[in-house]
């Protein structure tokens, strides 16, 4: 069960890892918070279906339940909306309060309630989620954090979020934090095009996340990915509103790309099985042939 904030982070974080394992026989859900309905269109290219428009809040989920359910089929996995309210990122100084009823704003035991109830359904056995900043200082991915924290830790106790009728608690094994772009893989990138004789779009961005002295966090696991790249931009071009198909996520040569950087990274954040560390598997612990 891999839990995110809005459509289109599932196919921006640990996206080709999904898509592995699904191709492998995994159950994969991804969990979508809310129906990103604040989002701009950040990409120059976009245009609307036929029969739909981008202005109106109806409009916007619309779409964006399009994109999701084209993203979800090109990874080859499940998706579920918790139906959450985007709280949009609040920009200026001082920042703007946030919307009323928005994500960020639904106290924890609310916002996790139906979280709690789908891991109990779904029973999984590994989950996902982002780190204790949001990965992002979105705050709809620190939310994000927030209530699948509380879902991993208390869907197990039956005593906790009761429901009349509802399903038989269920504790998941294992719950990790995606990595992002971390600096080590811009930098190996950045080098290998630049070596290569291409222009390089991360400079710049090296230099100012350098600058900022970003802690970068922990990397226990590493997933070889590198055969599922494909189907993870055919998922970050499916949320077309989104994505620029000109833009930095497509500015790395594929196979530069496969060259340099094969994996994805995550951070083991809790375990109820032994496992050691370093590993090459979300499932290592639970499978019955490494028992
Ligand atoms: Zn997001």
């Amino acid at each position: 069960m891999a839990v995110h904030a809005h459509p289109d982070d599932e196919s921006s974080k640990g996206a080709a890892t999904t898509a592995r394992y699904a191709a492998e026989g995994v159950e994969v859900l991804i969990v979508t918070c809310t129906g990103g309905e604040r989002g701009d269109v950040l990409n120059p290219s976009f245009e609307a279906p036929e029969g739909h428009e981008f202005e109106s809040v109806e409009g916007r989920l619309a779409v964006r339940r399009l994109e999701m359910a084209a993203a979800a089929e090109a990874l080859g996995v499940r998706q579920h909306w918790l139906g959450f309210v985007d709280s949009g990122l609040p920009e200026g100084d001082p920042r703007p309060p946030l919307p009323e009823g928005c994500f960020a704003l639904v106290p924890l035991e609310e916002a996790a309630a139906p979280l709690v109830e789908l891991v109990r359904e779904f029973r999984p056995h590994v989950m996902t989620t982002y780190d204790p900043s949001g990965g992002y200082p979105h705050p709809d991915h620190i939310k994000c954090h927030e209530v699948s924290v509380e879902a991993y830790r208390a869907a197990g106790d039956a005593d906790r979020y009761v429901v009349e009728g509802g399903a038989e608690a269920w504790a998941p094994a294992k719950l990790y934090y995606n990595h992002g772009f971390s600096l080590d893989r811009l930098r190996a990138v950045h080098e290998a095009m630049e070596g290569a004789g291409l222009e390089s779009p991360f400079g710049d961005w090296i230099e100012s996340r350098a600058a900022r002295e970003i802690p970068e966090r922990e990397v226990t696991t590493r997933i070889e990915v590198a055969p599922y790249f494909a189907r993870r931009d055919a998922a970050l071009t499916a949320h077309a509103s989104q994505i620029d198909p000109d833009g930095f996520f497509f500015a790395v040569p594929r196979d530069i790309e496969a060259d340099v950087w094969p994996t994805e990274e995550f951070e083991l954040a809790d375990s109820r099985v032994p496992t050691d560390l370093p590993e090459t598997d979300l499932f290592a612990g639970l499978r019955e042939e490494s028992a």
